[in-house]
């Protein structure tokens, strides 16, 4: 078992009336790592700093009631995932269905019976390790495991509205196999694709940073995406990913470039300031490969930085 699946769960208690609360501790306790929370603004950060695998929610509560922190956490991007069941004294049928329309997964009764909550809890979370899955093999290149590219396009625009926010610089390294079709037809498409993976590998590893982001973008161009890099720092990574690359020492027959498979990089630097322009610094590191390659291949070649 990984590390992951040793981790015991975690379970955030919103209750406003503490023996629910206590009752719950104790129905739970033994399974679960608890948070708890008496009020909706505590609930709300708490699950902000905790990112808990679920939320039991009280709905009658002074101030903020449950169903305004369930809307809360399903505009929240982070936490919008989360699965919440509501437990609430109320057993009416019009206040179930207003908080499954809201998202919830479940809908608990007072009072409860103890077995019954396990199980219903055990249920709603091996649903969301499900979910869970499926969201990280939808993000994944199948052939060489690193992010694919729609998980690229989703990080490019995040990492940039973090930038506008930031005011720091972002770097795009767009990454391209040399002569790979003739790698392809000299050594077999079986072997290309052990290449791809074992590139891709070197490439990952050439990610020194937690923000730092590299993902298959398709063929044998891969994208890094380095947030609060200037262009220094980017040809720093690019030449370590060439390093990288170079220590695989794959043999490459067809290649007038040596022996070896090598990599064509193109930089391009900007500091953002207008939503949605990273299509122009996509462009911008296209661009500079196409150059690279002009240019004999096997090499870098960063534009100065812009603003965009
Ligand atoms: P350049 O130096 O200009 O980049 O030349 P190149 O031959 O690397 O570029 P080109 O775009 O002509 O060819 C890319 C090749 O990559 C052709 C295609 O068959 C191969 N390729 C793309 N995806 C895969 C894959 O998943 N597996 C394998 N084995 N090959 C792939
Ligand atoms: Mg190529
Ligand atoms: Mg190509």
């Amino acid at each position: 078992m990984t590390p992951e699946r040793l981790k015991k769960l975690m379970i955030l208690l919103v209750d406003d009336a503490p023996t629910n609360i206590q009752m719950l501790n104790e129905t739970l306790k033994d399974g679960y790592h608890l948070f708890f929370a008496t009020n909706g603004r505590d609930a709300l950060r708490i699950a902000a700093e905790t990112l808990p695998d679920l939320i039991l929610l009280d709905v009658i509560m002074p101030d903020m009631d449950g169903y305004e922190v369930c809307r809360i956490l399903k505009a929240d991007p982070l936490m919008k995932d989360i699965p919440i069941i509501f437990i609430t004294a109320m057993n009416q049928q019009e206040d179930e269905a207003i908080g499954l329309e809201l998202g919830a997964v479940d809908y608990i009764t007072k009072p409860f019976n103890p077995t019954i909550v396990r199980l219903r809890i055990r249920n709603q979370i091996k649903l969301k390790r499900q979910r869970d899955i499926l969201t990280r093999l939808s993000n994944l290149d199948g052939l060489t495991g690193i992010p694919n590219r729609r998980c690229i396009d989703e990080t490019l625009e995040r990492e940039w509205r973090r930038g506008i926010r930031s005011c720091k610089p972002i770097s795009l390294l767009m990454i391209d196999i040399d002569y790979f079709k003739a790698y392809n037809d000299s050594c077999g498409h079986l072997a290309g694709d052990d290449c791809l993976r074992a590139v891709a590998q070197a490439l990952d590893d050439s990610m020194g940073r937690a923000a730092d982001f590299v993902g298959r973008y398709g063929g044998e161009e891969f994208l890094a995406i380095l947030p609060e890099t200037n262009e220094e720092g980017a040809l720093f990574v690019a030449n370590d990913m060439q390093n990288e690359v170079a220590k695989l020492a794959i043999q490459h027959p067809a290649t007038p470039l040596g022996k070896q498979i090598t990599l064509s990089i193109g930089i391009a630097t900007a500091i953002p300031y207008r939503e949605n322009e990273f299509t122009s610094l996509l462009q911008e590191a296209d661009k500079m490969l196409y150059q690279a390659k002009q240019e004999g291949r096997n090499r870098i070649v960063a534009s100065p930085i812009t603003a965009c």
